[in-house]
């Protein structure tokens, strides 16, 4: 079988995460248009079931990387590992989430092979003379760059959302290789004891459809609880701007903006958050832009498809009343 596109799928409570699936969904369409294979690398412990979940997204091959060294996320093993099949295997395209996982790994695999990254894409055009070529945005989301990646792999992280996903077809059959894993001892620096998991029902902040983020207008920790409420009802997930994250009322896992994820939901409702361009970068791709902010010449009310001036702590309890009686 030829060199293929490579898609690496990340995983989490025995599913395969939705980043991923977008992955496999554009990479058919790749491959078809290419004429490449394409082809799925799974890593962890006890992951063969998610062969046949890969196999319905229209994967030819699987390459299960199954090892106890691979059970959890540790940058040395998984770098080690992925360098090795990928030297071997000689992928045309090696594609991974823009995810925290996929920004730890794809440079390291960028060095380790010698080859160029094109970070953070949104879109990728298949050149029948130049092969991919990947969309990013620059300067805070103000222009696009286009990149074109000369060695092979061609090696780009993707960001959430950029494609839908496509309809499985759970019949579908691929070919699971088992691949063998060597971690190279000097490559395990770090070994991962234990992950707590912090039990949400909400769903992960890059992956929601609905978010709603609250600003330094918060005021305090505890008023995030009207957030959260307010985020419940609605099914969605809390975010924040730097501002409240760097005041210690909320996690910096769930900053939107620049320097913190970057997330596409279908609502976005922006709480006490003034707008800078920092910001807007992180969340200016959602459908709609919901803004409460008692200031009217608050720069958010330029990006906001729905803008309501007032004061947060009136407008979120009487939105949450509302949405509870749909
Ligand atoms: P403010 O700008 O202080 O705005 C607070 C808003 O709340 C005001 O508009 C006010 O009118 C409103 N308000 C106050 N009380 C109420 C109320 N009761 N009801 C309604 N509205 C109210 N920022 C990010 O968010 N994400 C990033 O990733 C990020 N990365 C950065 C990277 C760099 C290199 C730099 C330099 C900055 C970055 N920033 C980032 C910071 C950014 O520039 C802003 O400082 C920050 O976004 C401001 O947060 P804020 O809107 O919550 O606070």
């Amino acid at each position: 079988m030829p060199k293929g596109i490579w898609i690496f799928v990340e995983h989490a409570a025995g599913k395969i995460r939705k980043i991923s699936l977008e992955l496999l969904s554009q990479g058919r369409k790749i491959a078809d248009q290419t004429g490449e294979p394409l082809i799925a690398v799974i890593a962890g412990e006890g992951t063969s079931p998610l062969a046949q979940e890969a196999a319905a997204y229209g994967v030819d091959q699987v390459y299960l990387l199954d090892s106890p060294q691979l059970a959890q996320y540790t940058t040395g093993a998984y770098t080690s590992a992925l360098t090795k099949l990928i030297r071997e295997k000689e992928p045309q395209a090696f594609l991974l989430g823009y995810t925290a996982v996929g920004k730890d790994l794809a440079p390291r695999l960028a060095q380790r092979l010698g080859v160029g990254l094109a970070s953070d894409a949104i879109d990728i055009e298949v050149d029948p003379e130049k092969f991919l070529i990947y969309k990013r945005p620059v300067y805070t989301g103000s222009a696009h760059s286009f990149v074109e990646i000369v060695t092979r792999p061609s090696l780009a992280t993707v960001r959430a959302k950029s494609f839908p996903v496509a309809e499985p077809a759970p019949s579908r059959q691929s070919e699971v290789i088992d691949a063998t894993v060597t971690v190279d001892p000097e490559d395990l620096q770090v070994l991962l004891k234990n992950v707590a998991l912090l039990v949400t029902s909400r769903p992960a902040l890059t992956e929601a459809d609905f978010v709603v983020s609250g600003g330094r207008g918060m005021k305090a920790k505890e008023n995030f609880a009207i957030l959260e409420e307010l985020a419940d009802v609605i099914g969605g997930a809390v975010g924040a701007s730097r501002a409240a994250v760097d005041s210690g009322w909320i996690d910096n896992q769930f900053q939107v903006g620049q320097t913190g994820s970057i997330v596409a939901p279908t609502l976005y409702v922006a709480c006490g958050i003034s707008g800078a361009i920092q910001h807007i970068a992180g969340m200016g791709a959602a459908k709609f832009i919901v803004a409460i902010n008692k200031d009217p010449e608050a720069p958010i009310f330029s990006v906001a498809d729905y803008g309501i001036v007032g004061d947060l702590f009136e407008v979120v309890p009487l939105l949450t009343e509302e949405f509870k009686k749909l």
